[in-house]
């Protein structure tokens, strides 16, 4: 692409069209065909990621662990020793494990990839005279492109219009304070923090809004050009990944030390040196658990797969483990308990009260006179006409019709104003084109109205419109209309009687004002103008209620929730008698333990004006005993969710807006909308929903709770053949007798079982009942008390069969390596009996569908042969010391397999006398 480094912020903003090669239109934009053409020669706005780390560095990093350095050193010592096929082995497995490692740590590189590139961007984009959103990868050079606070630029934009603009550049110059951007040129040589005419491809909009033209799109962009985007997230490692690593390397000291003291033990007790040191390796290799992080990993990385497919896409790997800990959800209302599908049902206009029919978008249906339940004529009813009129001015959304069904485009409380019109029969061009908008305040949740400034024509002067939250914009009002549209004095205590009867059926209230006789400004077209100078006079046109349905799916997610001892709070900008019957109708308010059928009183509410008089300490204690939180502002968000965890719960909280961001970042759990989310939000976010749902953060909920059971079961499987190995060769150093298992033989089971029993184990379909226990608590250790009992157990009778079998071989006089192939069976064989134990928690293997798991019986014929190729194959025999097995070894080792499997369902059964539920958790 020739236009790289293109000094394009040094550019008058006249000369950007000639430099790029088009003409500029800001009225029109590209043409579609154009914009098309354009995308097929320059290819998609796509920055590539940023290579992962080579192969080399990340090779390096698999043999830096102090596991590999044991190895090695055993590996050296064993060579010296002139043991070379044993070096040779050793050196084998660390290879074979650091390969493994690789293709682990490059399936999450790729995986985190893939969630990184499944969040797609839009840009908002002028083409054919229009505002369109469309994907941003399909975004060409000489696009205009409009920005506003919360997304992510697009593309490299020379900026021509600028409000209130500032941009976090950090991801690019590192500096961490927004910088300020205007639409002036700088000096060529300016750096390119100081750039301030331009606004860089994947930096974030912090405040304000803009537009720019795009001049330079994917790998030519800055940050192309500075070598890709890093991936999100890029550490595959969570709270429990990290205890069980020093867990792991705390181990190999321990282990190294009891080793160090047995072959001090042997050598005082006049055996060889030589031998001593190749028993103490063994012993370090036996009790090393090798295979436990790279199985973590694995487990972790099916359960991100999985939640991605239920649609709720996780940013940061912990939250996994945290979501199983969740005591309370603060969620949105609009759009995520409800459809945000807005449809105008109630309009009170002149005093009068109105009906709309009709569903969905399409404009079609009747606009009935309340009180004489018959149409209403438009000449007759003046009031209704202005304030359709005006709600249609003061709007950004538009009606589509695209081979007979109606879609929207915007935003849907505002869309759902111009369906209203059109039922009434208004014709929206007619209106825009004989009253020209000439200046804006844009809709911001703070604010909660919009407001625009609107030119004259022959039969009206000029006028300001606001329309919002019903209070916000009452309060600004101190006349009102007629039936016949003749202005009044306003009876407030009237209007607020209107707008709780309309509340109070859940409906969403709007009110719509105007200032009649606004001085004409000559404000340039599409600029802000002063809040204040709206002023408190406005007349009040009326009232407008908007139904949207609780989806379909919320109530059952709600009643999920409750079942697995996790609050849900609503949060909502939206008035506390609308949001109290939407968070009735889903269930919220509803106690921990009851059903839908309990609601009996209302929701509690709290509003945000009383939030802010309350201090710390009054709102955590009141936030214990409410359940939905109305007309909140996102920076009271930010002290509810402190407040709840100073009450000690985990908090998860949703967000969508820029102002939210602090929120998410504070919540245990940020979670951001995917579809309606400004890239801002998303960025702080553990977790993005790709589909907006409450019901998909229950989802995830429940595979968080799923991931950390299958954790656990893997630990509490796989620690007991290092504790049984170990005993093994600590025990034959301490009494002197020769070694039931070489090195390189612990090795073998040790690698064969992590891999081949313990892998299949991460596919495991979840524990059923994993939303019917309380949330886990965080400080509640992994290995609790039951557990070590457990591992004990497991090793001890695992200790008993491999050095009870080894001495019978000896005792039926088959030899040293017949018997230290019978202890290695003996222990691969009761792991896979174990295994069968394991699942289902406490509940008797047989409850647990026996071929639920298809990978697990793969791997358990795998290493069956694997096993019988151990003892049987000369190779394998030269390499590993061992000798066949007759039936009688084999027996035997499945004979042990079979009590060590009945002597833990005797613990579970006992566990289960003493009260235990039955899960894992
Ligand atoms: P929520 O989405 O939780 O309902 P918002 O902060 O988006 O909360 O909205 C707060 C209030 O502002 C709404 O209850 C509504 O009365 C008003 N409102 C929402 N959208 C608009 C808009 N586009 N224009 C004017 N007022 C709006
Ligand atoms: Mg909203």
């Amino acid at each position: 692409m020739s236009a790289s480094g293109t000094p394009w912020h040094a550019f008058e903003t006249e000369a950007i069209g000639e430099a790029l090669g088009v003409a500029i239109d800001f009225e029109h934009g590209l043409d579609e065909s154009d914009a098309a053409r354009r995308l097929a020669e320059d290819g998609p706005n796509a920055i590539s990621l940023r290579p992962p780390p080579s192969f080399w560095r990340r090779l390096l990093g698999q043999l830096s662990a102090p596991l590999v350095a044991v190895l090695l050193v055993a590996a050296v010592g064993a060579f010296l020793l002139g043991e070379s096929i044993d070096g040779a082995v050793i050196l084998a497995v660390v290879g074979v494990n650091a390969v493994v490692g690789l293709v682990q740590e490059g399936k999450a590189i790729a995986a985190i990839e893939s969630l990184t590139r499944s969040l797609r961007v839009d840009a908002m984009v002028r083409r054919d005279g229009r505002w369109r959103r469309i994907d941003s990868e399909s975004l060409v050079r000489g696009d205009l492109v409009r920005l506003e606070s919360g997304d992510r630029v697009p593309a490299d934009l020379r900026l021509v219009q600028v409000r209130g603009l500032s941009i976090d550049e950090s991801m690019l110059t590192g500096e961490s304070v927004p910088v300020a951007k205007d639409v002036a040129a700088v000096a060529e040589a300016s750096p390119l923090a100081e750039r301030s005419s331009q606004a860089f491809a994947g930096t974030l909009v912090a405040r304000g809004r803009a537009a720019g033209v795009v001049v330079a799109i994917g790998d030519a962009s800055e940050m192309g050009r500075l070598g890709g985007m890093l991936a999100a997230a890029g550490d595959f490692s969570t709270p429990l990944v990290r205890k069980m690593r020093t867990l792991s390397r705390l181990l190999v000291w321990v282990i190294l030390a009891i080793a160090g003291l047995a072959f001090l033990v042997g050598w005082l007790q006049g055996r060889p040196a030589s031998e001593m040191f190749m028993a103490a390796v063994a012993l370090a290799v036996a009790a090393i658990p090798e295979g436990l992080p790279a199985g973590l990993t694995i487990i972790l990385a099916i359960g991100v797969a999985r939640m991605a497919r239920r649609r709720a896409i996780v940013r940061s790997l912990p939250s996994v483990e945290t979501l199983g800990s969740t005591t309370v959800i603060c969620t949105d209302k609009t759009g995520t308990l409800t459809r945000n599908e807005m449809t105008v049902t109630r309009i009170v206009a002149g005093g009068r009260r109105y009906r709309i029919e009709g569903v969905g978008y399409e404009p079609r249906g009747a606009v009935v006179d309340a009180a004489g339940d018959e149409p209403a004529a438009m000449s007759a009813s003046p009031a209704l006409e202005r304030l359709l009129e005006a709600a249609t001015l003061c709007n950004d959304a538009h009606l589509v019709e695209r081979e007979g069904v109606w879609a929207i485009e915007g935003d849907p409380t505002e869309a759902a104003l111009l369906v209203a019109a059109r039922k009434a029969g208004l014709d929206l061009d007619a209106i825009e084109s004989r009253r020209p908008r000439v200046a804006t305040i844009e809709f911001e949740s703070e604010r909660r109205f919009m407001a625009t400034r609107h030119a004259g024509d022959a039969k009206q002067a000029a006028t300001i419109v606001v329309k919002g939250a019903a209070e916000t914009v009452l309060a600004r009002c101190d006349r009102a209309l007629d039936p016949r549209g003749d202005v009044l004095p306003l009876d407030a205590e009237a209007v607020h009687r209107e707008i709780h009867r309309l509340a109070g059926e859940g409906l969403r209230v709007l009110a719509i004002a105007e200032a009649s006789g606004a001085p004409d400004a000559a404000a340039t077209p599409g600029t802000d103008f002063d809040a204040a100078s709206i002023g408190e006079s406005l007349v009040l046109l009326g009232l407008v209620g908007m139904l949207d349905p609780p989806r379909e799916e919320a109530a059952a997610a709600v009643a999920a929730c409750r079942g697995a001892g996790i609050r849900v709070k609503m949060v909502t900008g939206d008035h506390a008698a609308t949001a109290a019957e939407v968070a009735a109708a889903v269930g919220i308010g509803v106690e921990l333990g009851g059903s839908l059928d309990d609601r009996a009183e209302r929701p509690r509410t709290l509003s945000g004006a009383a939030i802010d008089r309350l201090d710390d300490e009054a709102l955590a204690e009141r936030l214990a005993h409410v359940d939905v939180l109305a007309r909140v502002s996102p920076e009271q968000k930010l002290r509810i969710v402190r407040a709840l965890q100073a009450n000690g719960e985990v908090v998860a909280m949703t967000g969508d807006g820029v102002n939210d961001a602090p929120a998410l970042r504070q919540a245990d759990i940020g979670i951001a909308m995917g579809q309606s989310g400004t890239e801002a939000a998303k960025e702080s976010a553990d977790l993005v929903l790709a589909d907006d749902r409450f019901a998909t953060i229950a989802h995830a909920v429940e595979e968080g709770r799923g991931v950390f059971g299958t954790l656990r079961m893997f630990i509490v499987w796989t620690l007991p053949t290092n504790g049984g190995e170990g005993f093994v060769i600590l025990a034959s150093i301490l009494s002197g007798g020769p070694l039931p298992l070489l090195p390189v033989q612990a090795l073998w089971v040790n690698m064969t079982t992590s891999v081949l029993l313990g892998v299949p184990l991460a596919f495991e379909p979840h524990e059923p009942g994993a939303m019917h226990r309380p949330p886990r608590d965080p400080k509640r250790p992994l290995l609790d008390f039951e557990l070590l009992m457990r591992i004990g157990l497991v090793s001890i009778l695992l200790w008993i069969a491999a050095t009870g079998l080894f001495h019978l071989e000896l005792a039926r006089g088959r030899g040293e390596a017949s018997g230290r192939a019978a202890a290695a069976t003996a222990h691969v064989i009761g792991e896979a009996f174990y295994l069968f134990a394991s699942r289902g928690g406490i509940r008797p293997f047989w409850s647990v569908p026996l071929f639920a798991n298809g990978w697990l019986w793969a791997g358990l014929a795998t290493m069956l042969l694997a096993q019988v190729a151990f003892v049987s194959l000369p190779p394998m025999q030269a390499v590993f010391g061992t000798a066949p097995l007759d039936a009688i070894g084999w027996g035997l080792a499945a004979l042990a397999g079979t009590v060590i499997l009945a002597a833990v369902e005797i613990e579970k059964a006992v566990r289960r006398r003493l009260g235990g539920v039955g899960g894992s958790d």
